[in-house]
């Protein structure tokens, strides 16, 4: 196996007895770049010397033994909406396509203090709106599996990136499941910690009460690892949580006697791929085999969650996107027509068509005569789906669904229908409206050859429990350690 394709903790192991050095592995994972990005595109951008100069710096510090944490060396990427201090980041969109942040977002800066090497800023859906990368200003992603697929999104980048093995980790956010379904699209391991959990400071926002940002590796341990790292009260972001922060590694154990896992029949619907059903029951199986007792639970609201969602993520997307009049930083296009002329012609031409979209339904939904009727409405139908998550709880420590409904798309079958596009998170998104945990791992594969992805849900703060759940089920298992054809990238095949 190539050393790029090693799990982030056999490589921490590997540094920390000296058998390579962080030089070495980040010049692999930049020629692994070099090899296959022009044609994978998971990347914007690549920042090569400032990598090796954090990689030197990281060799010292395992040489002297001066505070070396798990990713000391590790070389990760993160998906552009984090920012970072004079490193482009351009959230997928041309109105920030030359914004460079004066200041590193709070992940950003803990990574960085733990030691890790960035190596660049992934590709994603255009203000993380999408499901596929296809959002992007700037181009698409190919699905490391298939080239005529999608990666999923709207953290597509992060997901492709470790999957062909172009990072080691990498980070994402998950506002309506673009860190779970990506990771399911692509084979690799996605965690969306609680609301909370992670500080919000620096990644731009979408919809504010549901942005989380969290891990996407190739195992579980990897994830769990990286949480406990750049989780943590932060006094930048109000909304972050004063939580004790666990080594959640220490929790996996691979045994799971006698937790009860909650199978919700509202997620085994009409319209899911049959492969993808015939895996995850599989994968349930499994879980019965190591001793856990399944449990019938309901979660009646979940049909109304896509509509809920929708109207809540669009009315704080209305709000949070006025920022962008081409005054304060990003693009400005000025005609010489006045003030109004340069705000609308900056507007127009800086954002796409997604994001046009979701402004004038949140815009809508947010005004006078209809607030009552849709957002008001739509919050109030959210807390009903927090209690149903409450009352399941009470019956199972951790629920098990399929992640996605199907597996990886065809670029551009999606396109012309933004409801069918929507509809592709319909297993994700309540977790993020009742602000709980949720990860999901590769549990097979379809007909075709495609991951099909296993999603655990917790309880509010017990990330502990679905990572014990779920590297169980992955050590007892092979499905993590399938790589895919990148060969079929590299240039000149
Ligand atoms: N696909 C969903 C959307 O388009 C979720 C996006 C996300 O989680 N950022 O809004």
């Amino acid at each position: 196996m190539d050393i790029v394709e090693l799990n982030a903790w056999e490589l921490a192991e590997k540094l920390k007895k000296g058998e390579i050095s962080s030089r070495t592995l980040t010049e692999a994972y930049l020629e692994r770049i070099e090899k296959i990005d022009s044609r994978l595109r998971a990347y914007i951008t690549v920042c090569p010397e400032e990598a090796l100069k954090q990689a030197d710096e990281a060799d010292e510090r395992l040489k002297e033994d001066r505070g070396v944490t798990p990713l000391t060396g590790i070389p990760v990427a993160l998906k552009d909406i984090f920012s970072t201090k004079g490193i482009k980041t351009t959230c997928g969109s041309k109105i920030l396509e030359n914004y460079i942040p004066p200041f590193d977002a709070t992940v950003v800066e803990r990574l960085k203090g733990a030691g890790a090497v960035i190596l660049g800023k992934l590709n994603m859906d255009e203000f993380a709106m999408g499901s596929s990368t296809e959002n992007s200003a700037f181009f698409p992603t190919l699905n490391p599996w298939d080239p005529e697929r999608v990666p999923g999104g709207s953290s597509g980048g992060s997901a492709a990136a470790v999957s062909a093995s172009e990072c080691a980790i990498s980070i994402g956010t998950d506002t309506g499941g673009s860190i779970r379904q990506p990771a399911a699209l692509c084979g690799v391991v996605g965690l969306k910690p609680t609301y909370g959990l992670v500080s919000r400071y620096g990644m731009i926002a979408f919809a504010s009460s549901l942005d989380q940002a969290g891990p996407m590796a190739r195992c579980v341990k990897d994830c769990a690892i990286t949480l406990s790292l750049i989780a943590g009260r932060d006094a930048k972001d109000s909304t972050s949580l004063h939580a004790p922060i666990h080594d959640y590694q220490s929790y996996l154990d691979g045994n799971i006697k006698g937790m009860k896992i909650g199978i919700p029949e509202e997620y085994f619907i009409e319209g899911l791929h049959p492969d993808v059903d015939k895996a995850v029951k599989e994968a349930i199986k499994v879980l019965e085999g190591l001793g856990a007792e399944l449990v019938d639970v309901r979660l009646p609201h979940t049909e109304y969650a896509v509509s809920v969602y929708y109207l809540v993520a669009t009315s704080e997307a209305s709000s949070n996107l006025a920022r962008y009049d081409g005054v304060k930083y990003g693009l400005r296009i000025d005609e010489g027509g006045g003030l109004l002329d340069m705000y609308r012609l900056t507007r127009d031409r800086g954002f796409g068509a997604e994001v046009k979209r979701r402004i004038m339904l949140g815009t809508y939904s947010l005004s006078a005569g209809y607030y009552e009727a849709y957002y008001r409405k739509a919050s109030q139908v959210r807390t009903l789906i927090k209690q149903d998550f409450e009352n399941a709880f009470k019956v199972c420590d951790v629920i098990v669904t399929p992640t996605s409904p199907t597996p990886a798309f065809r670029l551009g079958e999606r396109l012309a229908d933004p409801l069918t596009m929507y509809l592709s998170d319909i297993f994700t998104i309540s977790c993020n409206l009742a602000g709980i945990p949720g990860i999901s791992l590769p549990c097979g594969f379809t007909e075709e050859g495609l991951p099909v992805g296993l999603q655990f849900l917790g309880r509010f703060l017990d990330e502990t429990s679905i990572l014990r759940a779920a590297y169980a089920f992955e050590q007892a298992t092979e499905w993590h350690k399938k790589r895919p054809p990148v060969e079929k990238f590299s240039e000149g095949d």
